[in-house]
């Protein structure tokens, strides 16, 4: 049982890449919700925020500073919202830390359904 991002990261599962550094990898993600809809993956395997500590607080601004980059890459000059999913209640089903990024439409809507 390996982790589909780490192989996403070393290339054994194909994907849709959209932006790499050393230590980030961003792919378009398989099953869009809104119509820019981009994965940024850190190539440090961390399970999610609640595995984060003094040690590898690095993965989240490496991410922000990626994501960053990416917003000036893709032209997501009218905004763009991030996305965690961190454990079951928030729907999180890959077990690598990764945020999501959305754009593509003038209004992404409500942060969440009511
Ligand atoms: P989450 O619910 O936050 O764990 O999100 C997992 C995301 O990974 C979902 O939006 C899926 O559509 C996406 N996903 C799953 N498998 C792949 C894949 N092989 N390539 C790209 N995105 C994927
Ligand atoms: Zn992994």
């Amino acid at each position: 049982m390996g982790c589909l991002f780490c192989n996403i990261i070393s290339g054994k599962t194909p994907s849709t890449k959209v932006f790499e550094n050393e230590k980030v990898y961003a792919f378009k993600d398989i099953n869009p919700q809104a119509p820019f809809h981009v994965l940024a993956v850190h190539k440090e395997h961390t399970k999610n925020i609640d595995e984060l500590n003094e040690n590898n607080s690095h993965i989240m601004s490496d991410l922000f500073l990626a994501i960053n980059q990416i917003a000036k890459q893709e032209n997501l000059d009218k905004g763009y919202r991030v996305i965690i999913n961190n454990g079951p209640a928030a729907g999180q089903v890959i077990w690598h830390l990764h945020i999501h990024i959305l754009a593509g439409k003038d209004d992404l809507g409500p942060m969440l359904l009511k």
